[in-house]
């Protein structure tokens, strides 16, 4: 596959070589979010080691002689560990392969990329980072919900609710958070959904504040529940990971602009939901 006809006449992705590895991150879902490096990555790699949340429509792009490696979480089993995925990059690259390492996402947004490109330098393997769109900003977006909008916040702040031991990270100001973030995006944060909400409102959040949830944000099974802070426990319960989980006032913003729900379920969507004048000048 040579995927010419995509580029642009002005455009030639750059040349995959052998014995590189190419760290790409595969966005959430839709294929249609890769880049046009990652596309032509796809078509010209010998071996592609891919996590489990890359979607399957994406594997389908790869070139038909591709080995293809799977790196993550099957069937309950535990996912391969960290420093034996990334001795296996240095590996196949060291044997001459085009490597594609593909990762859901963005390589850099929690998803280890940082380790793996540290262990290449380590081995002294030449590699090339290909930023995806991340599902705090990508997954968000096809749930209708922006990250950030100029009558709300002014910031985002990306967590995740799982540290390296598994638990809520205790090496983040909770308090600070709750009074500094207006808008908080949260990764792997299903599980500890509970004490996060907790940690939230004993800063001074409100349990009335909008929450959504957001699963496999840009697949064919995308799952948005709204809620708010004080009920995101239960309703946590319910969800089925991966999910993205927003909390804020950008979550409003979803009965405007869920574009998807408008375009693939007639959804109605609601002029001015913040009830503030429209400024078209900047
Ligand atoms: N590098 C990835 C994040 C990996 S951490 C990125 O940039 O998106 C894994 C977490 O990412 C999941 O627990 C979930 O919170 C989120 N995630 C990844 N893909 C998702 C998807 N399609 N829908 C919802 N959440 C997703």
């Amino acid at each position: 596959m040579t995927m010419r006809t995509l580029f642009p006449p002005s455009f030639s992705p750059p040349e995959f070589q052998a014995g590189w590895v190419w760290l790409v991150g595969a966005g959430p879902g839709d294929p249609g979010l890769l880049t046009l490096n990652a596309a032509h990555a796809l078509g010209h790699a010998d071996v592609i080691v891919y996590d489990a949340l890359v979607d399957e429509r994406i594997l389908e792009l790869a070139g038909p002689k591709v080995e293809l490696v799977f790196a993550g979480k099957r069937g309950g089993r535990p996912s391969p560990k960290q420093r034996s995925i990334s001795l296996k990059l240095v590996e196949l690259a060291r044997a001459g392969h085009r490597v594609l390492r593909l990762k859901g996402g963005d390589p850099f947004v929690f998803g280890r990329g940082g380790e793996e490109a540290l262990t290449l330098v380590e081995h002294a393997i030449p590699f090339r980072v290909v930023p995806g769109i991340t599902a705090g900003i990508g997954g968000l977006a096809y749930a209708g919900i922006p990250a950030t909008h100029r009558d709300t916040n002014s910031a985002v702040t990306f967590i995740t609710g799982h540290s390296v031991t598994g638990e809520v990270p205790d090496n983040l100001d909770w308090d600070a958070l709750a009074r500094g973030a207006p808008v908080i995006i949260l990764y792997m944060a299903v599980k500890h959904m509970g004490r996060i909400a907790g940690k939230l409102m004993a800063g001074g959040r409100s349990a009335d504040e909008p929450v959504a949830f957001v699963s496999s944000a840009a697949t064919d099974h995308q799952q948005v529940i709204e809620t708010t802070l004080g009920e995101a426990e239960a309703v946590a319960a319910t969800v089925t990971p991966p999910a993205v989980i927003a909390i804020g006032p950008v979550v409003s913003l979803r009965p405007s602009l869920d574009w998807l729900g408008a375009a693939t379920q007639g959804r109605q969507l609601i002029p001015n939901p913040l009830g503030h004048q429209t400024d078209e000048a900047m």
